[in-house]
Parts: C-alpha cells; sequence; structure tokens
C-alpha cells in the first residue's frame, strides 16, 4: 500500500517518527470530524511501524471513524481482534467504547451472534465496575441487539431497566443515550408490529417523540455531533410518520445536510428513508421510489438490516401510491423474505447464545463438582471413616515432617491398642464394637493437644504423637489417657460392657517414623504380656 507524506502543521510538534506525525493527524481530523481524512491517517500511522501503544491508538482511531462513516465490516474486521488485545490495565474506557461500537454494527450487519456476545460483555464490565451509567448503555446495547432482531418486546423491557440505570446518574450523556436508544426501539416497534391499531401506532410513536425530545435537551455541548444526529434522526422520523411534515423538514434537512457534510454514510442512508417517507406523504412518490433506488444502488451490501427494512417497506408505499402493483408486491417480497432472514439469524444466535450458556453453566458445574470431590477426596484419602480421626496414610504424609520439624525437640509416640477387643465384639456384637472404637477415639481427643497427631491405624489401634513432648510427661499424658478409657462408663453402651487400652510409649530422637513404630510396638506388646491396661515405655531391654 502506498503512504502518503503526512502533513507538516505549524502548530504541531515536529516529530521525526511518522506513526507519531500520522496519529497526530488522526487526532486533528477527529477533532474537527473530517472522518476520511482521519480514517486516512490512521490506517497510516498502523502501517508506519508503530510502536505497540501507537498501534492501538491507531487500531482505535480507524475503528472510530469506521462507525461514524458506517463502514460496519471493516470496523468488525478490525475491531475484534483489538478488543481482545484490550484487556490489560489502562484501555478499559477505549475497550468498552470500542465493544459499543462492535454491538451495534455487528447487529446492523445482522450479526446478531457477536452483537449478543459483545453486549453481554459490556454487561459484565458495567457490573464489575458497578457504574450506574456504564450499566444502563450496556443494557441500551442488549436492547438495541433484540431491536434489531425484531424482539421489539424484549428491547423495551431492557430500555426500561438501562433508563432508571441512567436517570441515576443525573442528566449526562448516559441519559440522553438512553433516552435516544428508547426513541429508536418504540420507533423499531412502530415499525415491526402488524396489525397495530391507530391507538397502539399513536403510543408508540408518542413514546419515541417524548424520548427524542427529551434526549435532544440534553445533548452536552461539544458532544460528538454523530449522537445528537442519531437524535435528530429519530425525531425526524417520528414526525414524518405522525404527519407533522412542516415540522419535521426543517429537522430532516439540518440532519441530512450534517450528516452528508461529515459522510456518516449508514446515517445518510437513514435519513435519506425518512425524507423518501415524507416527500410519498407529500404526493412526491415518483422523487421518493428514484432516492430510494439511488440509496439502495449507493449502499449495496453496506446497508444496514434495520435501514434496509425501512427501505422496502417505504418503497412498496412508493410504488403503490405510483400504481405500479407488481413492483410494489416485489418490494413486499424483498421485504418478507429479509423479515425471514432475520428471523433464522434471530433463532441462530440466541441458540448459540443457548448453546453457549448452557456449556458455560455445565462447565461451572463439572468444576464445581470436581473440586468438592477433590476436597472431599483430600478429606477421605486421610480420613478414617468410622471414627473421623486419621487413618494410617495421614499418619505416613504428617509423621515424617512432624519429625523433621521437631528435630533436636523431644516428641513422644504411643501405640494405643484396646484390650481384648474381639471379645468386645462377641459379646456386645459388632456395632457395639464399633461404637466402643468411636467413643475411644473421642476420648483421645478430648485427652490430647490440638498440636498432637491422632489416627487410627488398625481395626482397634491408634496412634498418637505428642510433639514437645519429654518421656516422661508422656507417660503421664498415656496414664492419664487409659485412665480416663478405664473409668468411663461404658454400660449405657451395653450391659456390662468394660473397655481398657494397653499403650506402647517410646520417644525421639531418634526421629525416625519406623524405628518409632516398632519401639511402640514392642513397648505395647509388653504392655499386653504384662497383663493389658497399663503403659508400657520402650527399653532396649
Ligand atoms: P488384644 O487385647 O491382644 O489386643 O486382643 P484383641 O481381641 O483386641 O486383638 P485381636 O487383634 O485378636 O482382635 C482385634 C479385633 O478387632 C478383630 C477384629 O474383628 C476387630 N475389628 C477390627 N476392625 C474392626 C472394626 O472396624 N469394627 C469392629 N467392631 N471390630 C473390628
Ligand atoms: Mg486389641
Ligand atoms: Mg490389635
Amino acid at each position: 500500500m502506498l503512504i502518503p507524506k503526512p502533513d507538516t502543521f505549524a502548530a504541531a510538534p515536529v516529530s521525526t517518527d511518522p506513526a507519531e506525525c500520522w496519529l497526530a493527524q488522526a487526532r486533528r481530523a477527529q477533532a474537527v470530524v473530517d472522518l476520511p481524512a482521519g480514517l486516512a491517517a490512521a490506517l497510516a500511522a498502523a502501517q508506519s511501524r508503530p510502536n505497540p501503544h501507537q498501534a492501538i491508538e491507531a487500531g482505535l482511531l480507524a475503528c472510530h471513524f469506521h462507525y461514524r462513516l458506517g463502514q460496519f465490516d471493516p470496523l468488525i474486521a478490525l475491531g475484534e481482534p483489538l478488543q481482545a488485545g484490550l484487556q490489560q490495565d489502562g484501555w478499559q474506557a477505549e475497550r468498552r467504547e470500542l465493544i459499543q461500537a462492535l454491538t451495534l454494527a455487528a447487529a446492523d450487519t445482522g450479526r446478531f451472534d457477536l452483537a449478543m456476545t459483545w453486549a453481554a460483555e459490556a454487561c459484565n464490565l458495567a457490573e464489575a465496575a458497578s457504574d450506574a451509567g456504564q450499566q444502563a448503555l450496556a443494557l441500551g446495547l442488549m436492547a438495541a441487539c433484540f431491536e434489531r432482531m425484531g424482539d421489539p418486546w424484549q428491547a423495551e423491557r431492557l430500555m426500561r431497566v438501562a433508563l432508571a440505570h441512567a436517570e441515576r446518574c443525573g442528566a449526562g450523556q448516559p441519559l440522553a443515550l438512553t433516552l435516544n436508544d428508547l426513541a429508536t426501539v418504540a420507533l423499531g416497534g412502530y415499525h415491526l408490529l402488524r396489525d397495530l391499531t391507530p391507538d397502539e401506532a399513536a403510543a408508540l410513536l408518542g413514546r419515541a417523540e417524548d424520548c427524542a425530545r427529551r434526549a435532544q435537551t440534553l445533548w452536552p455541548q461539544g458532544t460528538d455531533p454523530f449522537f445528537a444526529l442519531q437524535t435528530a434522526g429519530n425525531l425526524a422520523e417520528v414526525l414524518v410518520h405522525r404527519g407533522a411534515l412542516a415540522e419535521a423538514g426543517p429537522v430532516l434537512a439540518e440532519a441530512l445536510a450534517l450528516a452528508l457534510k461529515h459522510r456518516h454514510g449508514a446515517l445518510v442512508w437513514r435519513l435519506q428513508c425518512i425524507r423518501a417517507e415524507s416527500l410519498i406523504r407529500c404526493d412526491r412518490a415518483a422523487e421518493a421510489r428514484d432516492l430510494l433506488h439511488q440509496v439502495d444502488a449507493d449502499a449495496g451490501a453496506a446497508l444496514p438490516m434495520s435501514t434496509r427494512f425501512r427501505l422496502h417497506q417505504t418503497l412498496y408505499r412508493a410504488c403503490r401510491s405510483l400504481g405500479q402493483v407488481d413492483k410494489a408486491l416485489a418490494q413486499l417480497e424483498r421485504y418478507e423474505q429479509l423479515q425471514r432472514e432475520r428471523g433464522a439469524r434471530q433463532l441462530r444466535a440466541q441458540s448459540v447464545q443457548l448453546v453457549t450458556r448452557v456449556e458455560a453453566d455445565h462447565e461451572r458445574q463439572a468444576a464445581r463438582i470436581a473440586r468438592a470431590h477433590a476436597a472431599l477426596m483430600t478429606v477421605h484419602a486421610g480420613q478414617d471413616a468410622l471414627t473421623g480421626l486419621g487413618n494410617r496414610r495421614h499418619l505416613d504424609s504428617h509423621l515424617p515432617r512432624l519429625l523433621a520439624a521437631t528435630r533436636a525437640r523431644p516428641l513422644a509416640l504411643a501405640m494405643v491398642d484396646i484390650d481384648s477387643f474381639k471379645l468386645i465384639n462377641d459379646r456386645h456384637g459388632h456395632l457395639c464394637g464399633d461404637r466402643v472404637l468411636v467413643a475411644v477415639a473421642q476420648l483421645l481427643r478430648e485427652n490430647t493437644r490440638s498440636a498432637d497427631l491422632l489416627a487410627r491405624i488398625g481395626g482397634e489401634e491408634f496412634i498418637i504423637v505428642l510433639p514437645d513432648m519429654p518421656p516422661e510427661r508422656a507417660l503421664e499424658a498415656c496414664e492419664r489417657l487409659r485412665e480416663r478409657i478405664c473409668n468411663h462408663p461404658w454400660s449405657p453402651l451395653a450391659e456390662g460392657l468394660d473397655v481398657t487400652v494397653s499403650i506402647g510409649l517410646t520417644s525421639a530422637p531418634p526421629y525416625e517414623a519406623t524405628v518409632l513404630y516398632d519401639r511402640a510396638d514392642r513397648a505395647l506388646y509388653h504392655a499386653k504380656q504384662g497383663g493389658r491396661n497399663r503403659v508400657q515405655a520402650f527399653s532396649p531391654v
């Protein structure tokens, strides 16, 4: 591509960086609303080896100009990857604005699935920012999607919520934009809904007019004229359809002149459709028909879908006024065809949205279950289901760490075994045996410190690890524990039940789990040999 040399501006700081020169030119064009020059400069900046920051600014400016020139396809092609790259900090406001333009461009070109995705993203961003103005604009975008998809009811419902948000921000740009959108939605309903009674039609037009007039008083000074022009277009359209042609005339003429001057392509086409409608109502149907054919030829495939609906509708009326029945019917047929196409696209978009949502819900659900499962598994993996104490695995994974951390400090390890447990099972039943295990576990818990490690390592065998516990104090603690178990009132569990334990006790050093287990086991063996219901400390002999 041949890149023109940037102009030199006397007032602008001279830069030797070509990308910067082009950007400066694009910014100036933006300020004076010279859209074609601005677009050329922004595209040239993007081609002049910009640094990453300059590349983003060039892209944003190009999107700004494309949007206002009504060039929706290039806007989407450029803006879609650009917005994805703007997710890092520092570009939020720009990204929001870009998403707005992209949503409307996608909706206007019938790419409803894209439009809905972006509108949903705008809603998410606004919600995350908890900013009423942003929420109003985002809901307005969603409403615009529904209006373009031919669902004015849903659009109007959303717009009411948007209006409530916007009114909380006072009389600023969000309120003006929201009122303007409400006017658009009411007009959309007026055009779309068939078999309206005259009262219903008047009510819709009345609402559109109120909103457009309120919006008109609200545009702050110095706002981008593009937005005020949309409001003027809405007002003109209402006035024409209400038959207030005298008032509509100047509003429409001024808007059209300004839109032509700034080359707001899509807006110009729409205003020309409104003008054609007013011509029909002044018995100038032939002029209207020619004007509309001209619009059709100029715009071609770039004509936004909502304007194409207006175009065929108005052409139908023009041909009918001229007595050209076949041509009128042909326009009606094209209108119906467009309606079917829009319906199909709407269904596709909504089913894509639905599928995406269902998929997302499923994914979230599956992730939740997986997390819960993992959490439960980690608990269960280390936990004894009957007593809730740690199990062997828990002990094996924790004891080495505890030993490593306690080095040079004393640590005691006790092996606790219920005496003649087999007999308890035999006499009182297995269920009673289980209850004894649970009760013993509870007594162990109650008579140890939170820092102590407790585990059930076998049928009726438990381990207690007592960190920072010198041997003599460990012996006292185990003795107390043995007594508590022995003196516990067991008869409520089973008539004549008595439970005692034998305890084998050993101490670190050595700080080695297998040695400690072995010594405790040997001590326990001696305790059993010694007559049970006793504590035996390990001794090498
Ligand atoms: P000792 O005094 O020598 O320890 O005799 P004991 O009967 O306690 O020892 P033994 O190892 O012979 O028997 C242990 C019994 O514990 C055998 C087994 O049926 C029972 N047992 C193991 N796990 C459970 C359990 O989860 N619930 C119940 N109720 N009994 C169990
Ligand atoms: Mg036993
Ligand atoms: Mg045993």
